[in-house]
């Protein structure tokens, strides 16, 4: 795995996408949504996947306390991918990154 893609993948998330449940059809590689086309961390290739529930997560700009905290843990974990050459470990990684962008999004939801 290219460490431009982990990076794109890690910008995407932060970025509101999501990871996707279904692995890439090509390498069974982890992948991230983003505007309706899922990018394979592993093989960079994009493919528009119909059948992926597309969740729209809102950027919210709360100066929460919890919301900083969230946000510090993201990049915590950022860096730690960015670090990890296992990939197990980086799935796991972004598998928590995506966890703290679902509760970033139910924080703004009301
Ligand atoms: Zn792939």
């Amino acid at each position: 795995m290219s460490k431009d893609l982990t990076k794109k993948a890690v910008e995407l998330l932060l970025g509101g996408a999501t990871l996707v449940s279904d692995p890439c059809p090509y390498c069974k590689g982890v992948r991230v949504m983003k505007n309706g086309s899922a990018l394979c961390v592993s093989c960079g290739r994009e493919a528009k996947d119909e059948k992926t529930e597309q969740v729209i997560a809102q950027k919210n700009t709360t100066e929460d306390t919890l919301s900083d905290n969230l946000d510090q843990k993201l990049l915590d974990l950022t860096t730690l991918l960015q670090k990890e050459k296992d990939f197990e470990k980086q799935k796991q990684i972004l598998h928590n990154i995506n966890e703290i962008m679902a509760i970033k999004g139910k924080l703004g939801s009301h």
